[in-house]
């Protein structure tokens, strides 16, 4: 469109989506604008999701790890916990990170702008700020609202010991009996977190698996694991109903497996975000927003109206920071007049529990669902080297290769080291690679990325008795 404008981009929102699309864009040379509605940039997954999580896991690990050694002849004493300094160590590793993104704006010259916006129109922006109301036009706008937890209705949210993922990272104490609802990827990480620092841990699941949407035997060292550690593992159970009282909330429950204990100190709920699509005033841009508040998108992250795009967690799953930056550049680019688009073939995803569970492309039970002809390699780290080492032979590589070309078309990894792991698989697909590409690739020794090598050949039979 012909016209002057303030910016050549606004983007909405400086999650990892926002942020990366601003930086790409004044890459590019283009006059760009960042709103965000809190102080400290860089979104959920800086502020309040990926970082902090990851930082109190690893917390988590050091003290499960330590009490393991004692199996092996190094023997710590109790760990003592001080909620303060750790709280303060978490705070600091967010702060270093969101203060870069900040520097980072300036040193490109991205106008940063602290308010909530909204759209005014299809070139317009308001934008409410502590010091008033401001307009900004654009030529291209990029909406990176992100998502917010899922507060399921009926529950007393007005008592401050009920928490989202948010409250459950503010790690403001050590609850003695925590319930989680939601055995998904964001319950079972807060689930490790606060099991490893002392809680007594009951996660109720609806489904009737950990982690849905993984393969069940890729779910089932995780489980095995933390089963004898945690109050309770309910499966196909849900929560009908939380009452407040003074001694503490009071859960009712329904389905399969029921919870000896019904009272609890704090309840975590972690059963799904909801898109802020809702929130932005896309009616007044003309943007179209579906009624669970996604914002559609094709493979260039435009929306309907061709000058506006939407990317990350508000165009829909997998919500993962690193989909965001993905699509992110897409659409900065496609601002500046390239021809990119989102064709990715794989998105990882990883949780990042003890031992961690990551899988990448087609799951065995996509694969089956879609009749995809399929054959498996899997090796069992019982025959790694490494990780009996680092004593931990529970976890498992498996690839899924197409039968009729070779190609590896999925993986599921299990165990200590699942998640960086999983990355090689992601470019082996994206590369189109074959089973023997994969095995005849020499992997260092001994490393857990053996593993991958070793699932290869057991797929094409060159290795029979696994050494
Ligand atoms: P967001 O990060 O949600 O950012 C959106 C931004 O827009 C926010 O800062 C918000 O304040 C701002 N905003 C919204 N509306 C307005 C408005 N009207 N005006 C101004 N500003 C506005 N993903 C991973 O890949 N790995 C992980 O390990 C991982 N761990 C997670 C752990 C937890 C506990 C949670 C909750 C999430 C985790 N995620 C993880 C998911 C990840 O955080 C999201 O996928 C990612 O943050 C999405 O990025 P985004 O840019 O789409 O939006």
């Amino acid at each position: 469109p012909e016209g002057d404008f303030d910016y050549d981009v606004v983007v909405l929102g400086s999650g990892p989506g926002g942020y990366t699309a601003a930086f790409r864009a004044a890459d590019l040379d283009l006059k760009v604008a960042l709103v965000e509605r809190y102080e400290s940039l860089g979104g959920v997954c800086l502020n309040v999701g990926c970082i902090p999580s990851k930082a109190l896991l690893h917390a988590a690990n050091v003290i499960d790890e330590a009490a393991h050694m004692a199996e092996h002849g190094v023997v710590f004493g109790e760990p003592e916990i001080q909620i303060d300094p750790l709280r303060g160590w978490k705070d600091q590793v967010v702060g270093q990170l969101t203060g870069g993104i900040a520097g980072m704006a300036k040193r490109r010259g991205v106008d940063v702008i602290q308010g909530t916006g909204t759209f005014s129109g299809d070139h317009a922006m308001k934008i409410e700020g502590e010091d008033g109301e401001k307009e900004v036009s654009f030529r291209h706008a990029i909406i990176a609202a992100g998502s917010q937890a899922f507060k399921l209705p009926g529950l007393p949210w007005d008592d401050p010991r009920m928490m989202d993922s948010t409250d459950a990272l503010e790690l403001k104490d050590v609850p003695e009996k925590l319930l989680v609802v939601g055995g998904g990827i964001i319950g079972l990480e807060m689930a490790s977190v606060y099991q490893a620092l002392g809680s007594k841990v009951t996660v109720v699941e609806l489904t009737d698996q950990l982690m849905p949407g993984a393969d069940k035997d890729l779910v089932k060292p995780l489980q095995k694991r933390i089963e004898p550690r945690y109050e309770a593992i309910c499966l196909e159970t849900k929560v009908t109903g939380i009452e407040s009282k003074k001694d503490g909330l009071h859960a009712t429950f329904e389905g399969k497996k029921l919870p000896d204990n019904t009272v609890f100190d704090r309840v975590l709920v972690a059963i799904g975000r909801v898109p802020n699509g809702n929130n932005i005033g896309c009616d007044a841009a003309g943007v179209e927003v579906t009624d669970r508040g996604f914002i559609p998108v094709d493979k260039q992250m435009r929306t309907n109206v061709p000058h506006i795009f939407a990317i990350g967690d508000i165009v829909g799953q997998p919500m993962l920071a690193h989909k965001a930056t993905h699509e992110a550049k897409v659409a900065a680019e496609v601002c500046a007049g390239h021809k990119s688009a989102f064709e990715a073939r794989v998105i990882p995803s990883v949780a990042y529990t003890d031992p961690e569970v990551a899988w990448v492309g087609l799951t065995e039970t996509e694969a089956k669902e879609q009749g995809v002809k399929y054959g498996v390699g899997k090796f069992p780290w019982a025959a790694s080297g490494r990780a009996l080492g680092i004593g931990r032979s529970e976890g498992f590589t498996k690839l899924l290769f197409d039968e009729a070309t070779d190609r590896v078309i999925g993986a599921g990894i299990v165990g200590p080291h699942a998640g960086d792991l999983i990355a090689e698989v992601a470019l082996a697909i994206e590369m189109g690679a074959e089973a023997a590409d994969i095995g005849l690739t020499i992997h260092p020794h001994p490393t857990l990325s053996e593993s991958v090598a070793m699932a290869a050949e057991v797929f094409e039979g060159t290795v029979t008795d696994l050494y």
